[in-house]
């Protein structure tokens, strides 16, 4: 018997039939046609990080930590092919040595290479699209026992359907990653007045590399982070380490626990304890090696919604989220998240043709999310937005359909590789409808 699987929120948890641990792509693919004679549907998991039922494993649950590590280099491309279930948080120092780096990265790096591809994952900046536009090639493990590669150049055809697919097309073995050179980000945070933020977002998110900013509700202030690439020499001081310590564990995990928990013991106090967070999460002004800056530890558990949306509306979005959170008196300790991405042509990709903004809004693990998430869904749908597809969302494939102009397209290629439905979950017959 399996033990219980639990994703990272504890939402989603699942005994699968089985669990195999494959060491290699020909087991990979042995372990997909064992599936199939068994009658049993198959998923791989990444690092469980996803808050929807996306790695969901009923049936056989593909446990791919055993396939991480660089599998091969290209110096003069800058490419490495890792394995599919590389952890994030292991590329810099492999990457560090051969002088490269990944280009953009989302804000925590617990997650696997292949989980966060297959999801959509994003960071911010209006020329860096997501993490998917970043790989080159896919050796992928199809429904039929096949070992097939796919590459972005040779490939044109499927290549925007398997790039990000949501873990539905196969199993992905290993993934060649496009780097550059490494880099370090100079990052500025400063508390500002969130009107302001607002009213200038368009020309802070185009004038800087990487722009976000974090918005306590109940509050009148944006936490900005703006983030500049400069070359690895480039002069500049990295936090201490005690007041990195501090501020990143401290400051955002440990207290932050607690002050999640005052909040939701005694919701009354929220609006001051964001005020007094907005206050100790002050200014700062750094520089260090690129991966250290995009990413840090989360360890306050939550949950969360995001959605893709048309960069322009993104300052009416969170107006009307604030308009929201006000009529309702609800008091609501975690912030909005603003980030932005550049648009790409991978066909599920929550950017696919459009130059985004991201919104997301996030509820403490111990405080009831969905009547929140319900109504700001209802302002993201107004605007068009795309859910991100491992986030919570309530949307279906009759219109996400809608919502993605080679939605179709990409079920033909699904029809095509898994006719018999060999990778689908709940999860995928609720956003495909098949
Ligand atoms: C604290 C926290 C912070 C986050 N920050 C960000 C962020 O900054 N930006 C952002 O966009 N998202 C963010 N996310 C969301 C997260 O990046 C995605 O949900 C991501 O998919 C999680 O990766 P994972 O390795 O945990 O994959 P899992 O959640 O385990 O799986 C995700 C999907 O990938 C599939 N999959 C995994 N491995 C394979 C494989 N080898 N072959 C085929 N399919 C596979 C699974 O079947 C599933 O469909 C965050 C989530 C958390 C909990």
């Amino acid at each position: 018997m399996s033990a219980l699987w639990r994703n990272w929120s504890g939402l989603e948890s699942v005994t699968p039939a089985r669990v195999v641990r494959p060491k290699g792509a020909n087991e990979t693919a042995g372990a997909v046609l064992d599936a199939v004679r068994d009658g049993l549907p198959v998923k791989a998991i990444g690092a469980g990080h996803s808050f929807t039922g996306a790695a969901l494993a009923p049936g056989v649950q593909l446990d791919m930590s055993a396939m991480s590590g660089l599998v091969s280099y290209d110096p003069g491309a800058r490419q490495v092919t890792v394995g599919a279930g590389t952890y994030l948080y292991d590329m810099p120092p492999m990457l560090s040595k051969l002088g490269l780096a990944m280009a953009n990265l989302g804000d925590i790096d617990r997650q696997t290479v292949a989980g966060a591809l297959s999801t959509g994952t994003h960071g911010t900046g209006t020329r860096f699209g997501g993490l998917a536009t970043q790989a080159t090639a896919m050796t992928v493990a199809t429904a039929d026992g096949e070992l097939r590669k796919f590459s972005k150049t040779r490939d044109p055809r499927e290549w925007p359907a398997i790039a990000l697919a949501v873990g539905s097309l196969g199993v992905l073995i290993d993934v060649t990653i496009q780097c550059v050179p490494a880099f370090k980000l100079h990052a500025v945070e400063a508390p500002e007045p969130l009107d302001d933020v607002l009213g200038d977002f368009r020309s802070r998110c185009t004038g800087a590399d990487h722009f976000e900013f974090y918005w306590f509700p109940h509050t009148a202030t944006a936490l900005t982070k703006t983030n500049t690439r400069v070359p690895v020499d480039a002069p500049g001081e990295a936090l201490p380490g005690m007041r990195r310590w501090v501020d990143d564990e401290v400051v955002s995990n440990a207290v932050y626990s607690l002050t999640c928990r005052l909040g939701s013991a005694v919701p009354i106090a929220v609006p001051r304890i964001n005020r007094l967070a907005g206050r100790l999460l002050g200014h700062r002004d750094f520089t260090d090696a690129s991966s250290s800056v995009f990413t840090t530890p989360r360890r306050v558990r939550f949950r969360e919604m995001e959605y893709a949306l048309p960069r322009e509306v993104v300052p009416d979005a969170v107006r009307r989220i604030r308009e929201l959170i006000d009529s309702k008196g609800w008091r609501i300790s975690f912030p909005v998240e603003v980030r932005t991405a550049a648009p790409d042509d991978l066909w599920l990709s929550t950017a696919y043709g459009r130059d985004t903004g991201y919104i997301a809004v996030h509820r403490y693990l111990r405080e009831d999310h969905r009547e929140y998430f319900a109504a700001v869904e209802d302002i993201f749908r107004e605007f068009g937005g795309r859910p991100h597809w491992g986030k919570l969302h309530t949307r279906s494939a009759a219109d996400l359909r809608e919502l993605y102009p080679h939605f179709d397209d990409f079920l033909a290629v699904r029809d095509a590789l898994d006719p018999g439905r060999v990778f689908a979950n709940p999860y995928l017959r609720q956003i495909f409808g098949t």
